[in-house]
């Protein structure tokens, strides 16, 4: 944190940065004997006791907000970029020294590692990421084939489907009443793949579960001919190709 090296101090003693003050701070930052502290050219007060209050203040201050997070994450991304373009193996000297810091914070720190983990977990992100592996697992399980996919493909996903339930054609909101649902569901041999995933309300994906899709969807009230025939073209999946489903 402190670049300050005797040697930086000499150099800027002599180019005129710094300056000797007439006395010593009331704090004692007494430079190198000479019975004086040190101060910046272009203020008047001591050096050390700047950069001590400055260093207090920054201790002080909540950095445990969205907009500090969002500070150091645009910092950060400014770093590595600079790092690439440094190339050679900078970039991932700069990894290896970042994992074995936040290895090392984790164990120091397991207050606040525990704090940073809950809030991941609760944040969309998090969410999403626990659904991923939980889906990932399940068809592995079943033996099933499965293509990861983004926050932003399931953005996009959700507008192909206008934010209705597929189903019942419920209005759905991505808030609380919104779920993705395995259309042939993984038990039953479906992909965890972008492909596979239908925007359906709660209800309907709670109600579906595992259930063969047609059979399912057959014994609902809204069911009928036309929008099944509408929903198996929109999935790529014709009549003529794909039945029986399962
Ligand atoms: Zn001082
Ligand atoms: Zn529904």
């Amino acid at each position: 944190m402190n670049r300050l090296t005797p040697e930086a101090i000499a150099e800027g003693l002599e180019s005129g940065r710094y300056r000797y003050m007439r006395k010593q701070c009331k704090q004692g930052h007494e430079w190198a004997g000479t019975g004086k502290s040190l101060s910046r050219t272009s203020d008047k007060g001591c050096l050390f006791c700047s950069i001590e209050s400055a260093r207090a203040q920054y201790k002080n201050t909540d950095r445990n907000t969205e907009e500090y997070r969002e500070i150091r994450r645009i910092r950060n991304q400014r770093y590595r970029d600079r790092l690439k373009a440094e190339g050679g193996d900078r970039l991932k000297e700069h990894r290896r020294k970042h994992i074995e810091r936040n290895l090392q914070w984790r164990i120091e720190s397991a207050e606040s590692y525990r704090e940073t983990l809950r809030r991941y977990r609760a944040s969309e992100k998090g969410k999403l990421l626990k659904k991923k592996n939980e889906n990932k697992r399940r068809a592995a399980k079943a033996g099933n084939h499965s293509v990861p996919y983004s926050r932003k493909d399931l953005r996009s996903r959700l507008s192909e489907f206008d934010s209705k339930c597929v189903y019942c054609a419920k209005t759905v909101t991505t808030e609380n009443t919104h779920s993705w649902d395995h259309f042939i569901p993984l038990s039953k041999g479906g992909c965890d793949t972008l492909g596979n995933l239908v925007l359906a309300c709660r209800f309907c994906n709670n109600s579906k579960k595992d259930r063969d899709p047609e059979a399912w969807y057959f014994a609902q009230p809204f069911a009928t001919k036309r929008k099944w025939s509408a929903l198996l073209k929109q999935l790529g999946k014709t009549e003529a190709n794909q039945l029986p489903l399962i």
